[in-house]
């Protein structure tokens, strides 16, 4: 653990609010707000009950509504980086559809329900009423960073018994270009995709289980899948060179390069003690990570300890030596931990669920943080890191951000 976290334990970086944004639907009757980003595109998107809103945040601020083929707590919802086409990610279906409502593609797929079911389903009408199917476990889809794959985690019937696969689909047709086995007993999962097309990460969620973070590549005729065995990824950096995971314990955070999934650096909670002390807030006698964070820098993720907390604490991590560098302060009371936003902005939610409010840090800021760094340059991994961020491609960390740079800065 490098020495320098000890003597920034009372830097404190302040937060500028970049836009704060009130959910479309009423929050009684729809889940909570999410944003979906991609270089270039930030989305706000809520699903009610019939349908899925999303909003444009860098555009003209217009809604446009997919109506949804199942209710909402039946699987997950992506939408493409254009905002043209959004895919439900069902009990039984993987399902493009536009905004008119008309259907692109489906692709039926094992059922996810949570007691063991191996009819190949046709429709949503065969288990509506079924119990074990409305609290049924769930894939998840995602669109590639510049919209021409869908990659989607499913259950696939093998025989008497169901399995779980990676598909990477050509979201036009539905083709599925390549699958894999997962290897998993998922009851949920998330993807992440990459600034860079070719990749795309996937965190399953299996319970206090072994839950994998899966990294894919598709270069265009074969897939690679790097397994990486207990963590759960967090966020890619802005450049897609890096991405950050945590443990199911939430002991350590993790960086890796993105090339091909090897760990560079870590940061465990128990040797950050004396830049991130306990609280009441902590959950038993020790600091855990939480399982949501950002990396809206190359240089520099937004991490959070106790989420559920009144005051939950939000951390910059400089992760050129995986040392904290102090803790976030904000204009107003935030709650839950910091959340993905792209390049240059992380979001939190608002405690009521009805808005969400997007930040980012000001330049003042980045340059005290950069300040402390060079103090610690005598440190010989602070040095090592410097290096292999120099590999990092000029210019990439602004990625299809920068028409927009003045407006996040
Ligand atoms: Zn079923």
């Amino acid at each position: 653990m490098p020495n320098d976290a000890v003597h920034v334990a009372s830097a404190r970086f302040t937060a500028r609010l970049v836009a704060t944004v009130v959910a479309p639907l009423d929050s009684a009757s729809a889940d909570a707000p999410q944003v979906l980003h991609r270089p270039g595109s930030r989305l706000l998107t809520q699903r009610g009950d019939t349908e899925l809103v999303v909003r444009d945040l860098d555009g003209e601020g217009r809604d446009v509504c997919f109506p949804a083929p199942w209710p909402r707590g039946y699987g997950s919802v992506t939408v493409s980086p254009a905002g043209d086409v959004a895919v439900f990610a069902g009990v039984h279906a993987l399902r493009a559809v536009e905004p008119t409502g008309s259907v692109r593609w489906e692709i039926r797929h094992g059922c996810w329900s949570a007691a063991v079911c191996t009819e190949a389903h046709l429709s949503f009408s065969e288990y509506v009423d079924d119990y074990s199917h409305g609290h049924a476990d769930s894939g998840s889809a995602a669109f590639s960073s510049n919209g021409e794959l869908l990659w989607a985690h499913v259950r696939t019937i093998a025989g008497e018994q169901t399995e779980e696969e990676w598909l990477v689909v050509d979201p036009v047709d539905g083709t599925v270009l390549a699958r894999t086995g997962t290897m998993t007993v998922g009851s949920g999962s998330l993807h992440f995709s990459s600034p860079d097309p070719a990749y795309m990460g996937l965190t399953v969620l299996a319970g206090e289980e072994n839950s994998p973070v899966l990294w894919g590549c598709w270069d265009g005729e074969k897939l690679t899948v790097r397994r990486l065995d207990e963590e759960v990824l967090l966020d890619v950096s802005p450049s897609g060179e890096y991405f950050v995971t945590t443990d199911p314990g939430q002991w350590s955070l993790y960086l890796h390069r993105a090339e091909d999934g090897t760990e560079l650096r870590r940061l465990d909670a128990e040797d950050a003690e004396d830049a991130v002390p306990r609280s009441a807030g902590d959950v038993g006698d020790r600091v855990c990570w939480d399982y949501e964070a950002a990396f809206p820098y190359d240089d520099t993720a937004v991490v959070g300890t106790e989420y559920s907390a009144e005051d939950p604490r939000h951390w910059l991590v400089d992760t050129r030596t995986m040392a904290v560098r102090g803790r976030i302060g904000y204009p107003f009371p935030v709650s839950g931990s910091p959340r993905p936003a792209g390049a240059g902005a992380w979001y939190t939610l608002s405690e009521d669920r009805t808005a969400i409010h997007l930040w980012n840090l000001p330049a003042k800021e980045r340059g005290a943080l950069h300040a402390n760094t060079r103090r610690g340059s005598a440190d010989t991994r602070t040095q090592a890191a410097d290096t292999v961020l120099a590999a990092v491609r000029p210019g990439t960390g602004s990625s299809g951000a920068s028409g927009r740079r003045a407006w996040w800065r």
